[in-house]
């Protein structure tokens, strides 16, 4: 019976790539499809390397840390990893703006009310203060504090989100340590050429600069912005967003490190484009994200080592890419993961999630040896949607500005997604949202940039008025106290990491 079973399965599992997409990969497939009978064999070229950027990530990454059972104090001392409370935003919106992108909520739900409302409510009585003030995560990251989150409704650190910054060639040398154990088999060299099925165009193997040949009965393009199998062989196609989502280059260099590690990413606005920092227990990554529209490579080089705050730890590396997407993410017996997959450019962190989600969903939908065209629709429909979904989020800090440059001047007025304009009218008028469950970014990332960015809603809901000022200012009072006084009481982000997870 069990090996009927295994002969309807995927005998050979081709994954082309060994970056965070690849190992990401491995490690979940060899841990989910462990006794299926499909081995797993992972092709890729020290020679070409990886990217070697995608330091900073998003909360989703513990879901994907708990499919493979990762503990986190091992994983956050073999990548040199630092925990992220958010994302600050300096000069976005305007010159002279600062505001935090938290991960947790901002205050609490009453009478299945956003607390926002409570908070639009009193404001109009007294001053209230920012709505950061109501964010612990905020306000532990404005004071370099961490602890992490508890699932404990009634304590207050049930209200922090969190994720981390880490060190992307030993996270991929992690997974691949993890993937190795559970039997995937690595092979190192240049893929040269792919040759295709006859019968069915599909991919039937990858020739290597050796002479040899990789056969597979499914493949996974993890070959980042190359597109190997996805674009070269299969000759998928590519939606272009430079559109909307002008930045093709980035310089990135790392630095030494100075003062407190801070519990978040920082990134900073300019005349051309704006700057990265994601501190890591060894070093700070940076890197300064423009569209060659509107700077030059020399002046985005500039730009980035002047406002370094340690001193650079090695040249500066360029990089270009095309913000989009693959037309179809999965095509025959082929599914594209990572930068092969499309590119949103970093500003949100969200590039390892949307791997991390697409090996999720592939896991979910996998096929057998006979492929169903209705699984592979389902695939690149909702990993298209979550795509668009972020794509809409990461328009909307580069649209809503006030700034005088050429490249925020163009932002401003180029024509937004609908979906985008709805979004900002419903928030505008009455300070409302609408969320489904599968949406990455929530209400509390919505508030967050939208307010950052300088939309104001001009009222709040009408339930508000049946609420008695005194009330609702008092309970706003208390909520403040109670979070600045929980911020204040944690450990700071250094001595957390120093007790529970220094790196050797
Ligand atoms: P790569 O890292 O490029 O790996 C490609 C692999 O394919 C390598 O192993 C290479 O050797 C192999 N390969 C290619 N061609 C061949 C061949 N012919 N033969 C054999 N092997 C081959 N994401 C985040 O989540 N957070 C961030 O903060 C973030 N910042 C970013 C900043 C920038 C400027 C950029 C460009 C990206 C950033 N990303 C970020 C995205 C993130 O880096 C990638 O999503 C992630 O690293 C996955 O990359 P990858 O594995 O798809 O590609």
């Amino acid at each position: 019976m069990t090996e009927q079973t295994h002969d309807n399965n995927i005998r050979h599992i081709v994954i082309a790539g060994g970056g965070t997409a690849g190992w990401s990969a491995a490690a979940a497939l060899a841990r989910v499809l462990a006794g299926s009978g499909s081995t797993i064999t992972l092709v890729e070229s020290e020679a070409i390397g990886t990217v070697g950027v995608g330091e900073a990530t998003i909360p989703t990454i513990h879901t994907f840390h708990r499919m493979l059972g990762i503990d986190e104090t091992e994983f956050v001392r073999a990548t040199q990893a630092t925990f992220k409370l958010g994302i600050e935003f300096r000069g976005w919106g305007s010159a002279d703006n600062r505001y935090f992108h938290p991960f947790g909520h901002y205050g609490r739900e009453f009478d299945s009310i956003p607390f926002h409302q409570y908070w639009l409510y009193g404001s109009r009585f007294e001053d209230c203060g920012n709505l950061s003030e109501y964010s612990l995560c905020t306000l532990a990251a404005e004071r370099g504090r961490f602890l992490p989150a508890n699932s404990d409704p009634r304590s207050i650190l049930s209200q922090l989100g969190y994720a981390y910054h880490f060190d992307a060639g030993l996270y991929a040398k992690f997974l691949r340590n993890y993937a190795e154990r559970l039997g995937v088999r690595r092979q190192e060299g240049q893929v040269v050429d792919v040759t295709l099925r006859k019968e069915d165009g599909a991919i039937r193997e990858l020739v290597m600069a050796s002479g040899q040949r990789v056969e597979g009965d499914f493949f996974i393009d993890c070959t980042g912005f190359a597109g190997l199998l996805i674009g070269g062989a299969l000759n998928v196609g590519y939606e272009d967003w430079s559109h909307l989502l002008p930045a093709n280059s980035a310089v990135a260099v790392p630095s030494e490190n100075v003062g407190p590690t801070a519990p978040y990413t920082r990134s900073t606005a300019a005349a051309g484009g704006w700057q990265w920092r994601i501190p890591l227990q060894h070093r700070t990554g940076n890197g300064f994200v423009y569209s060659s529209r509107f700077l030059s490579d020399e002046q985005a080089v500039e730009t980035l080592l002047q406002n370094l705050e340690g001193r650079a730890l090695a040249e500066p590396r360029q990089l270009r890419f095309t913000t989009g997407r693959r037309k179809k993410f999965w095509h025959k017996n082929c599914v594209a993961l990572g930068l092969a997959a499309g590119f949103m450019e970093p500003l949100e962190s969200t590039a390892i999630h949307l791997v991390q989600t697409s090996i999720s969903r592939l896991l979910l939908l996998f096929p057998g040896r006979e492929l169903h065209p209705a699984d592979i629709e389902e695939f690149n429909r909702q990993t298209a949607r979550e795509y668009e979904y972020i794509r809409d989020f990461i328009i909307l800090h580069y649209h809503a500005n006030q700034r005088s440059e050429p490249l925020w001047q163009y932002c401003r007025e180029m024509p937004v997604p609908e979906t985008l304009t709805h979004r900002i009218a419903l928030f505008r008028n009455r300070g409302r949202f609408f969320e489904r469950e599968e949406d990455l970014f929530k209400t509390a990332s919505w508030l967050a940039v939208l307010m950052g960015q300088g939309i104001q809603p001009q009222g709040y809901h009408p339930v508000m008025e049946g609420k008695t000022p005194q009330k609702v200012l008092g309970m706003l009072r208390e909520m403040r106290e109670l979070l600045r006084s929980g911020a204040e009481a944690m450990p700071t982000h250094d001595e957390f990491i120093a007790q529970n997870c220094r790196a050797p």
